[in-house]
């Protein structure tokens, strides 16, 4: 049988995809395009991505990915991508490569402005030199408890450390003989000598450099010491010549120390950090560390896990980049906290999967059906419709045979109101073929379960014949069960009970145990064959499906990516009555 090429799917430029007019613009694009006007940075815009390798990258990176490269392409700037790679004992050579590769798969390009925290390193400690020598820096000697207990709560002021007043020299000698590796982890700490009494905590002598003997991925045993975020992030910023610098919401009470260490530093460039709202969605968890949890305590079977809101886990369940970048436009850039219903994001995969997945026939749960007036040993090979939005996708053949599988759920021997699918004495379509009726039902005399149907077709009704128009109520899918080969199908659902997964006192009580659901008796269509994994189908009137790098050359494993019932298209529609209703 001729093998059809089912795959249109190529990944789509991202120029075309962000520089798209009719964009709403939102607040950190309105700063970006009155700096430009104002000439402020010589009309540069360079804004930077800046992770952790401390785990894989999240739908909720995504959105600031598209936000930072997305402004950059805009105005034809340029983002960087920098790793802050300042905390050894949780970052990994592993998750540095997995950011790249996902970075450059959601479709960006950082060109040659590839960073990394740690080449800084000797830059940084010049830096805290400098501040030690002008007297705002000092080595501090209390160990953990005492520097919490001096730091004092959001209501008391704290308490100067004793040793905040020691002698410049005095510091530079601990600090160099801190570097020298001369002492054990926690006995000193490099801190800036700000104010203890600053109402805003995060001012109040905020320490820069922690002993840690530890190895870095980077930069191996060179260094003991290593500089806290806070310190890095500002500097490596100065460093790099970053114009707007975005974070998320919870930075925005660091900001006045980003700029008190630009300040005092005197770094040639000082650029703006911008604040914005992160992405939580429902039904979601988005803390790299409770992900890093749900992979090292065997909840799910990866970071790639299709339940995961990885984009390695997104990717593998079929999401395309498009998708990913499309819900980045839609849920906009704002300035307060909120949750996006996990619906959106689904809502957009599937708008995106409707346009270019192939649709195909494959049956989940089996029910052999026995077509007995249709000739033995004849095989009719029927033109099949790829995709109904995309004629150019073609047809295909799929072959019909007298004895088919049809869904379980598709008959009901007795059947309730309302449903029209089939049943004793009914007809119904069998799509692409004929009309069919069920004239016998067989069952196992033990368990009383239906286990084969037996019909007549009308050989009248296939396309083309003189019958072809006959109305009934349902047309079904099917396969051949001569021809259809066998496929595993995983089925996915929320990976937590609840909406709200953060707010539960211990996040795994509220995992939602069936989450995922193995159907191993599916039958496909033959032109799955060749599904290689990460090719997407729709199955008609299932849902959309990728295979699975599971899959092997006997059983092609498939995920479901979502399925075709639209919760989103729902809650929209439920929000224009009510505001209808309220007008
Ligand atoms: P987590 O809190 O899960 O560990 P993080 O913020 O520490 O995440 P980073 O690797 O530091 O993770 O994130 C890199 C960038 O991505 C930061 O600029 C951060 O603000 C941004 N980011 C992380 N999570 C989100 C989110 N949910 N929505 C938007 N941006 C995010
Ligand atoms: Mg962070």
């Amino acid at each position: 049988m001729k093998n059809v090429t089912l795959e249109k799917q190529a990944e789509g430029s991202v120029q075309t995809a962000i520089t798209d007019p009719s964009r709403p613009s939102d607040f950190i694009r309105d700063i970006v395009a009155t700096d430009l006007k104002a000439n402020k940075h010589e009309g540069r815009v360079v804004t930077r991505f800046p992770p952790e390798p401390n785990g894989y990258l999240h739908i909720g990176h995504a959105k600031s990915i598209c936000l930072n490269f997305g402004i950059a392409l805009e105005n034809n700037g340029i983002c960087h991508l920098r790793f802050d790679d300042t905390n050894p004992t949780k970052e990994d050579i592993e998750y540095v490569e997995s950011i790249k590769a996902d970075v450059r798969w959601l479709g960006f390009d950082w060109q040659d402005k590839l960073f990394y925290a740690s080449d800084y390193f000797e830059q940084l400690y010049q830096y805290a030199v400098q501040l030690i020598q002008e007297g705002k820096a000092y080595v501090d000697s209390l160990n953990a408890d005492e520097v919490r207990a001096y730091r004092g709560t959001l209501t008391e002021p704290g308490k100067d450390s004793p040793y905040r007043s020691r002698a410049v020299e005095e510091n530079l000698d601990l600090f160099e003989r801190m570097r020298a590796g001369e002492f054990a982890e926690g006995t000193h700490t490099l801190r800036a000598k700000i104010d203890m009494a600053s109402p805003n905590v995060n001012l109040r002598d905020p320490v820069m450099y922690r002993i840690l003997q530890a190895s870095h991925h980077r930069t191996g045993d060179t260094w003991c010491i290593y500089p806290m975020y806070d310190f890095t992030h500002c500097v490596s910023d100065a460093i790099e010549g970053i114009t707007h610098s975005i974070c998320t919401l919870e930075f925005e009470d660091h900001r006045p120390l980003y700029d008190w260490f630009l300040d005092e530093l005197r770094t040639p460039c000082h650029p703006q950090q911008i604040e914005f709202a992160r992405l939580n969605l429902t039904y979601t968890v988005m803390s790299k560390r409770r992900l890093l949890q749900l992979v090292e305590q065997e909840y799910v079977s990866g970071w790639d896990d299709p339940r995961m809101p990885t984009l390695r886990g997104l990717r593998r369940r079929g999401c395309t980049p498009e998708a990913i970048r499309s819900f980045c436009e839609h849920i906009g850039v704002a300035k307060r906290n909120s949750t996006v219903d996990i619906a959106m994001l689904e809502h957009e995969i599937r708008e995106d999967l409707n346009k270019r997945a192939p649709r195909v026939m494959a049956v989940l749960s089996p029910l052999k059906v026995v077509i007995d007036n249709y000739p033995e040993g004849q095989v009719e090979e029927l033109d099949a419709v790829n995709n109904p939005e995309d004629p150019g996708m073609g047809t295909r053949k799929v072959p019909f045979s007298r004895v088919v599988y049809i869904e379980q759920e598709d008959f009901r021997e007795d059947p309730p109101k309302k449903f029209f699918r089939l049943a004793p004495g009914r007809e119904v379509r069998l799509r692409y073929a004929y009309i069919i009726k069920c004239v016998g039902v067989v069952k196992d005399e033990r368990t009383g379960e239906v286990v084969e149907l037996h019909c007549t077709y009308d050989p009248a009704t296939r396309s083309g014949g003189t019958a072809e128009n006959r109305k009934v109520k349902a047309t079904l899918h099917w396969v051949s069960a001569a021809h259809s080969l066998p496929a595993e199908v995983r089925l996915y659902d929320h990976l937590f009970t609840t909406a709200n997964p953060d707010e539960a006192r211990d996040f795994t009580t509220v995992l939602n145990p069936n989450s995922l659901e193995v159907l191993t008796t599916c039958q496909v269509e033959p032109s799955l064959a060749s599904a290689t994994p990460g090719s997407r189908y729709q199955f008609e009137r299932q849902g959309y499906f990728c295979a699975d790098p599971d899959s092997s050359p006997g059983k092609v494993v498939f995920n479901r990516t979502v399925s075709l019932r639209d919760a989103w298209a729902k809650v929209e529609k439920a929000q224009k009555e009510g505001s209808m209703r309220d007008e």
